[in-house]
C-alpha cells in the first residue's frame, strides 16, 4: 500500500565509518586551527628578531658614522697644526668647537714626535705623558699610518669605559706628532642612539672580553629574547654593539587571532556536539516513528475496515488493503482520483454526488450506510464513517473515511427475517392447533343449530305435505337462524384460514375497528371458554393506520389470548378482558386491558425475548412476534399493570401521515 506518511530510509547514517569523513576534517581543521596561531607567533617573534637585527645595523653605522666625523674633524685639526699651527687661543677655541659638537669627546692631546703633549684639551695624561698602552698604540697608528683606537678602559662599576683615538701626523712623509683623542664610550651611545631605540632595546658595548664597557637602557633591562650583536669594526679596537630587546617572546593568550580562534575552535566543538546530539535524537526519534509505522501499517494492513482518506477537494490520498479488496482496485487506480469515483453504481449517482456536495460544503453526515460496486460489477453494501482529518495544527486538510463491507450483515439480517417469517408463520400454525380443537367445538355450535333448524324447517314442509297449513313466519325465521349460524361459521373459519394463510405484509388503509370485528369470533370463542367477558371500547372517530391487517389481527389475537390465559386463576366476576382504543395527533394507540396475575419484575425482564414462556405448554413467541409486527409498523408495544389488578397492553402505530414519512 502506498503511504504518504512513509519516511524514506536513511541507512548510510547508521554506518559508522560514515562519520569518519566528518570526523577526520574536524579534527584537520581543529588541528589547522591551533598550528596557525603557533606559526602566526613564530612568524611575529622572526619579524622583530629580523627588525632587531636591522636595528642594530643602523645603530652601529651611526655609531661609526659618528666616530668618522670625528676622525675627520681631527684629521683635519692634525692636518691645519703640522701646516702652520694656530695661536693658542684659536686652537683652544676650535677644539672648544669640537667638545662641543661631540659631546663624546672627552679629550685631546697634541703630541710631538717624541710623545710629549705639546696642547690639551680636556684632562691631561697621568705624568704629563702616554701610558704604555698608549705608547704601543701610538708605535701601531705611526707604522700603519692611519688612525687607531685603543681597546675600551677604565670602565667600573660608577664609570663608564673610554677609548683612545691616535692619529699620527706627518709632515712631507715624516712624522710629525700625533692628535689623541679619548670618547666616552657612555656618552657616544647617549648622544647617537636615538631615543625609541633605546626605549625599546637596552644597548651595551663589549670588549673583548665580553665585559660591558657602556650601556644604555632607557627601557629597562633586555629581556634576553631577541638579542644580537654587532662588532663596531673600530682598527685596532675590537668592541662589540650588543642589543636585547625589553619586548619578551610574543605571548599566546592575549593575541587577538589566538582569542578568535580558540573561541571559533570551541564554538565549533560546541555547535557539533549539539549537532551530534540533536542528529542522535533526530535518528532515534525517526526509528521510533519508523516502528510506529510498520506497526501502524501492518495493523492497516490486517483492518478488515476499509480506510480512505481524501483532501478538502475530495481527491483520494490514501486508500488501505481492505478498501482495494473492497472495490476490486489497485491503489492506482484510486489515487490522486476525483469524483465520480470507479466504485459509484450508477444507480446511486446522485446519491453520491448529493453527498459528496456535503462533504465539500463541510456538512458530511458522520455516518450513513450506501452500496459501492466492485470492478466486477458486484454491488458491496457498506457502512460508511466519516471524519475530519486534521493537521499537527489541528487545522482541517481533509476527511478520513472508514468502511465496513455489511454484505454479510445485510445477509443475516435477511435470514434472520426469513426465519422470523417462518418462525411467526409457525407460531401462527400453533396458535391455531391451540385453537383448532376450540374452533370444532365452536363450530359444533352453529352446526348443530343450522342442523335443528333446517331440521325443523323441514317437518314445517313435510307437514305442509300432509295438509296442515304453512306457517311462513315460523319457516322464515328458522331459515334466518339457519343462514346466521352459517354466516358466523363461515366467519370464523374465514379468518382462521386467512389468519395460517402465509403471506407478505401487504400495507393498506385499515380501521381499527375492522381489525377488531375481524378477530373478535375468535377472541370470543376463546373468552367464552375461560368464562371471560370481552368488552370492546371504541371512540367514535378513530382515524384509520397505514398496516398490514393480518399482522395486526394477529398481535390482537395473541394480546386478548395472553390476557385470557392470565385471568383463568381469578374469580369469574372479574374476569374482564377489555380492548379500548384512542387516538392523538402523532399516533393511535391500542390497549388490551385484563385483570389476570399481572407481571413479576423477573419476568417482565424477559417478556419479549423469543420462547420465554412461564406457561407449561407455552411457545413464548407471541410478544416477541407482537413486537416485531408493531416496530415493522414504526410504532411501540409496552405493558404497564393495570391499577384495578392485571396488566395493559398498549401497541401505538403512527397516524396515516406521520406514519408515512417515517416509512
Ligand atoms: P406464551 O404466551 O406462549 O407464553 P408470550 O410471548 O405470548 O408467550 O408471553 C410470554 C410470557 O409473558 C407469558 O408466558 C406470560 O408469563 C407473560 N405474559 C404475557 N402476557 C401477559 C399478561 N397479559 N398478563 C400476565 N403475564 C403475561
Amino acid at each position: 500500500m502506498k503511504n504518504p506518511f512513509k519516511l524514506p530510509r536513511r541507512a548510510h547514517l547508521s554506518r559508522p565509518w560514515r562519520w569518519l569523513v566528518p570526523v577526520l576534517l574536524v579534527l584537520l581543521f581543529l588541528a589547522v586551527l591551533l598550528w596557525l596561531p603557533w606559526q602566526a607567533r613564530q612568524m611575529e617573534s622572526n619579524e622583530r628578531q629580523e627588525q632587531l637585527i636591522a636595528d642594530t645595523l643602523w645603530v652601529e653605522q651611526t655609531l661609526r658614522f659618528e666616530l668618522a666625523r670625528s676622525e675627520e674633524a681631527l684629521a683635519t685639526l692634525g692636518a691645519d697644526l703640522v701646516g702652520t699651527p694656530p695661536p693658542p687661543d684659536v686652537l683652544r677655541a676650535r677644539l672648544a668647537q669640537m667638545f662641543k659638537n661631540g659631546h663624546e669627546l672627552r679629550r685631546v692631546l697634541w703630541l710631538d714626535a717624541n710623545g710629549r703633549v705639546l696642547a690639551h684639551h680636556g684632562a691631561e695624561p697621568a705624568g704629563g705623558s702616554l701610558d704604555a698602552i698608549g705608547r704601543e698604540t701610538d708605535e701601531m697608528a705611526r707604522l700603519t699610518r692611519t688612525g687607531r683606537y685603543t681597546e675600551p678602559y677604565g670602565a667600573s662599576s660608577h664609570a663608564p669605559g673610554l677609548v683612545d683615538y691616535y692619529l699620527p701626523l706627518y709632515r712631507e712623509a715624516t712624522y710629525a706628532g700625533s692628535i689623541v683623542a679619548t670618547y666616552s664610550l657612555k656618552i657616544l651611545l647617549d648622544e647617537t642612539v636615538p631615543w625609541w631605540f633605546a626605549q625599546d632595546n637596552a644597548l651595551s658595548l663589549l670588549d673583548r672580553n665580553d665585559a660591558i664597557v657602556a650601556s644604555r637602557a632607557d627601557g629597562g633591562p633586555g629581556r634576553g629574547v631577541y638579542t644580537h650583536r654587532r662588532a663596531l669594526d673600530l682598527p685596532g679596537a675590537s668592541i662589540v654593539l650588543a642589543t636585547d630587546s625589553v619586548k619578551g617572546a610574543p605571548r599566546l593568550l592575549p593575541n587577538l587571532l589566538v582569542g578568535s580562534v580558540i573561541v571559533l575552535a570551541l564554538g565549533l566543538l560546541l555547535s557539533l556536539l549539539t549537532l551530534w546530539r540533536h542528529i542522535s535524537r533526530r535518528l532515534a526519534a525517526e526509528g521510533a516513528l519508523r516502528q510506529q509505522m510498520a506497526f501502524r501499517t501492518a495493523m492497516e494492513n490486517s483492518l478488515m475496515t476499509g480506510l480512505r482518506a481524501r483532501d478538502l477537494e475530495g481527491r483520494v490520498t490514501y486508500v488501505n488493503k481492505a478498501f482495494c479488496q473492497m472495490v476490486g482496485l489497485p491503489p492506482e487506480e484510486l489515487l490522486g482520483k476525483k469524483p465520480p469515483m470507479p466504485y459509484w453504481a450508477p444507480e446511486a449517482m446522485a446519491e453520491y454526488e448529493e453527498r459528496f456536495a456535503a462533504v465539500l460544503a463541510g456538512t458530511a453526515t458522520p455516518q450513513f450506510e450506501t452500496v459501492f460496486q466492485r470492478s466486477d460489477g458486484v454491488r458491496v453494501p457498506v457502512l460508511v464513517f466519516e471524519a475530519p482529518l486534521r493537521d499537527s495544527r489541528g487545522e482541517q486538510t481533509g476527511w478520513m473515511s472508514s468502511i465496513l463491507d455489511i454484505t454479510d450483515r445485510k445477509k443475516a439480517e435477511e435470514l434472520n427475517r426469513q426465519q422470523q417469517e417462518k418462525l411467526e408463520a409457525s407460531a401462527r400454525l400453533a396458535t391455531m392447533g391451540e385453537i383448532s380443537s376450540m374452533l370444532a367445538h365452536e363450530l359444533n355450535q352453529p352446526l348443530a343449530a343450522i342442523s335443528s333448524y333446517t331440521a325443523g324447517a323441514l317437518n314445517v314442509l313435510e307437514r305442509a305435505d300432509s295438509g296442515v297449513p304453512v306457517e311462513p313466519n315460523l319457516l322464515r325465521r328458522a331459515l334466518e337462524q339457519a343462514r346466521q349460524q352459517a354466516q358466523r361459521a363461515g366467519q370464523i373459519i374465514k379468518s382462521v384460514h386467512e389468519f395460517v394463510k402465509k403471506s407478505e405484509p401487504q400495507r393498506e388503509q385499515v380501521e381499527i375497528k375492522s381489525v377488531i370485528d375481524g378477530v373478535r369470533a375468535l377472541v370470543e370463542l376463546q373468552a367464552r371458554k375461560s368464562y371471560v367477558a370481552l368488552q370492546v371500547h371504541l371512540p367514535p372517530q378513530l382515524p384509520p393506520v397505514l398496516a398490514d391487517r393480518l399482522m395486526l389481527e394477529q398481535v390482537l389475537l395473541n394480546l386478548t389470548r395472553n390476557g385470557i390465559e392470565a385471568m383463568a386463576e381469578v374469580a369469574p366476576e372479574r374476569r374482564i378482558l377489555r380492548i379500548a382504543a384512542a387516538a392523538d395527533p402523532s399516533q393511535v394507540s391500542v390497549s388490551v386491558i385484563d385483570h389476570g396475575h399481572g407481571i413479576a419484575p423477573d419476568v417482565a425482564e424477559r417478556l419479549f425475548s423469543p420462547f420465554f414462556s412461564t406457561k407449561a405448554e407455552g411457545m413464548g413467541m407471541g410478544l416477541s412476534i407482537c413486537r416485531t409486527a408493531i416496530e415493522f409498523h414504526g410504532g411501540t408495544l409496552t405493558h404497564a399493570p393495570n391499577p384495578g389488578g392485571g396488566t395493559v397492553f398498549t401497541f401505538s402505530l403512527p397516524r396515516q401521515g406521520a406514519s408515512a414519512e417515517l416509512q
